[in-house]
């Protein structure tokens, strides 16, 4: 497995033989199952397979997250080698963002939503540096999560629009037993609040029977998902939305195809979870 923190050993042997297909999982590093669900899924499909691990600090908006997101590198490494993955990028910032670096990805629109809104300048960030990493790696495929709902939207508009010639591959959530979606900043949370925080899981279930059992006003099903939540006490509901899933436009009844989204802390800890769901 070739580890690199060069952008010009990813090019050579991402070209040394040009016929071979690759697919490409971008990722911050500290990885669980749902990262390996990605992983597993791109070898399948693909002749090779290239993962980067940056923890990109043009996507954060508050400098404690940042530095308080875990790393273990180590750990990461033997996980992808045992996999058979062939290409890890590990560029330092500095590869990433050198002296007078200017240029930014932003789109219009989708990007101001949920959690643009509550995370101003987050998606600049991630398709500035998911641009950079397509154009570094050049890959037939690249995987995203469901988990990151609107990245994913977001992703794959950008490739429309500015013509990257990629495929994005929409990869579903994997969770815990209890519901909790995988996510690297579970490993913040003790014990307890990890145990607790199946409750947002659970809302979106609750959200999701309410809705087949006739609800269409949106403000209750939010107003009810909230209420549970906050019965749990330990948790901090920073927003619940409804939106359509393509457009992420908000509607008092509801109606199609939806997204049901959150963000939860617990403590300085912020948990995004969704579903999706279609109303007949
Ligand atoms: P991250 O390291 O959090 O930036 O995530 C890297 C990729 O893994 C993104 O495409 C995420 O959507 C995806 N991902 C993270 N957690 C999960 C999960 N629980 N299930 C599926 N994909 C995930």
């Amino acid at each position: 497995m070739l580890v690199t923190k060069e952008i010009s050993k990813i090019r050579a042997e991402r070209w040394r033989e040009p016929g071979k297909t690759w697919g490409f999982v971008p990722t911050m590093g500290m990885l669980h199952e749902g990262h390996l669900s990605l992983v597993k899924r791109a070898l399948q499909e693909n002749d090779g397979c290239i993962v980067s691990i940056f923890v990109n600090p043009a996507q954060f908006n508050n400098s404690t997250d940042f530095s308080n997101y875990p790393k273990d590198l180590e750990k990461d490494l033997s996980l992808l080698e045992n996999l058979g993955v062939e290409m890890v990028f590990t560029p330092d910032k500095e590869v990433i963002y050198p002296a007078n670096f200017s240029s930014k990805i932003s789109l219009e629109g989708l990007a101001g939503k949920l959690e643009g809104a509550a995370r101003p300048g987050h998606f600049d960030g991630v398709t500035t540096v998911v641009g950079k990493f397509f154009n570094i790696t050049q890959p037939h495929k690249a995987y995203f999560g469901q988990k990151d709902a609107q990245q994913l939207l977001i992703i794959k508009k950008m490739v429309r629009d500015l013509n990257f010639n990629v495929e994005v591959i929409r990869c579903p959530t994997f969770r815990e037993e209890n519901g909790l979606a995988m996510s690297s900043r579970n490993t913040l949370l003790t014990p307890e609040q990890k145990e607790k925080a199946a409750i947002l899981y659970q809302s979106l279930q609750l959200a999701k029977e309410m809705i087949a059992a006739g609800e269409r006003e949106t403000a209750k099903v939010i107003d009810a998902m909230t209420e549970l939540i906050n019965r749990e006490g330990m948790a901090q509901v920073d927003y619940i939305s409804i939106n359509d899933r393509e457009t992420l436009e908000e509607f008092p009844t509801l109606q199609g195809k939806i997204l049901i989204s959150l963000a939860v802390f617990f403590d300085q800890v912020r948990l995004i979870d969704n579903v999706i769901h279609q109303i007949e």
